[in-house]
């Protein structure tokens, strides 16, 4: 064996005493480097638990770790693991310099294919790029999010959001916390019940529970009881955005109806009109400014919907709270006045919520990190067809939008 060549292989595997590398093999017809290491006995002995040298026991079998490639070779590792016998763990296969435990690659492998999942733009492609299969790419990635909850330090988590996610088909949900002022999500939970929401709140300490000072939420009921309940120094702040969505939704249902009135008078006004009462009109081509200008000045019902959703947008813009809940009065006064039925409800329900809307004047806080997060966390579902299971999804969102420290080294 040249020793040249194994010296060259144990400089770049990081290895010395007491290991060695023992065999280099070259398989050109399968594009394959073989590595054998192998242990030099005599040396001591070290439990994996406890660290305290003992004495030698046996070797493990041997086992294969995958290695990065050496100029496009596939690089695998062969070696026996001595075990060692602890007098109070007992035999335990011993740790290896080159490789977490329990893993079938080689940290440097851990950390290239952790790289290239990130800067993928999708997981199979980075299956293909790796030469890795999906339950390989899903091991490694549950064990870099492992390793970086470990490793994180929550401290000064001042804004939360705490925000649902549709997941797969049908009425499932998942429930997202996330520390918007580093826009990460911190964990995710199945459901968007009660018992959901406080699954996610376990997941923090006492302290950091009491160090937050507000909470950007939906008003979604079993959300803001156990905000309430978990967090009770905190403000809840209503999210804008689900805001603008309610009021939305109402414009949307004012226009069904109207325009079924209307086709019932032979009036086709409103026909293919929809996205132009909903799209926000500084994003219009200049047809649809044109046709939309035409639209408003015709003295509908869905025109007044859409000014009162439009003029709702100012109440965000108030520094005082004294001038938001002035504008509110007048804001809802007029809507009440409207005899539009679903603009109405969705006012109502501003009222009711009022106190924890005008939040967002001292806390400037909305989940519009979350909903920035949102497209990413869509992409994953969409590349991952088919793919229900929650752990899975659970460990992908952390993986990209967590923000964790992943790498093995
Ligand atoms: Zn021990």
């Amino acid at each position: 064996m040249d020793t040249e060549l194994q010296k060259h292989y144990a400089l770049l595997l990081g290895v010395g005493s007491p290991w060695e590398v023992k065999t280099v093999d070259l398989n050109l017809p399968d594009k394959k480097v073989e590595i054998v290491l192998s242990w030099q006995w005599g040396q001591s002995a070290k439990c994996p638990e406890c660290g305290r040298a003992c004495s030698l026991h046996d070797s493990a079998p041997e086992r294969t770790w995958r290695h990065l490639d050496t100029m496009q070779f596939t690089t695998l590792i062969r070696a026996s693991t001595p075990r060692s016998n602890c007098p109070e763990h007992g035999v335990k296969t011993m740790l290896v310099p080159w490789a977490e435990p329990h893993s079938r690659f080689t940290l440097l492998f851990e950390r290239f294919a952790v790289e290239v999942l990130l800067a993928s733009a999708s997981v199979s492609q980075a299956c293909t790029l790796l030469d890795i299969g999906w339950e390989t790419a899903h091991t490694i990635m549950s064990r870099a999010v492992a390793r970086g909850l470990e490793r994180r330090q929550l401290t000064a988590l001042k804004h939360l959001g705490m925000d649902e996610k549709s997941f797969g088909r049908g009425q499932s949900y998942v429930t997202l916390l996330t520390d918007l002022a580093e826009a990460r999500v911190l964990d995710v939970v199945a459901d968007r019940t009660t018992a959901a929401s406080e699954q996610l709140w376990a997941t923090l300490t006492p302290a950091q529970k009491q160090g937050v000072a507000a909470v950007a939420v939906d008003m979604w009921e079993p959300f803001i009881q156990t905000i309430r309940k978990e967090v009770p120094q905190a403000d809840i702040v209503h999210d804008k955005y689900h805001v603008s969505s309610y009021l939305g939704e109402a414009v949307d249902k004012v226009r069904r109806q109207e325009h079924k009135e209307l086709l019932a008078e032979g009036d086709a006004t409103l026909t293919g009109s929809r996205q132009l009462w909903l799209y926000n009109p500084e994003n219009f081509t200049a047809e649809q400014r044109q046709e939309f200008a035409a639209l408003k000045d015709l003295h509908l019902k869905v025109a007044r919907a859409w000014a009162a959703k439009e003029l709702f947008t100012k109440f965000w813009d108030y520094q005082e709270e004294g001038w938001a809940r002035r504008f509110f009065k007048d804001w809802f006064g007029w809507v009440s006045r409207s005899r539009l039925k679903p603009m109405i409800t969705v006012a109502q329900m501003l009222k009711r919520h009022l106190e924890n809307i005008l939040t967002y004047l001292k806390h400037h806080i909305t989940n519009a990190v979350t909903e920035g997060l949102n497209s990413k966390i869509q992409n994953l579902k969409a590349a991952a067809r088919g793919f229900r299971n929650f752990q899975n999804y659970r460990i992908r969102i952390l993986f990209f939008c967590g923000k964790l420290e992943l790498y093995p080294l």
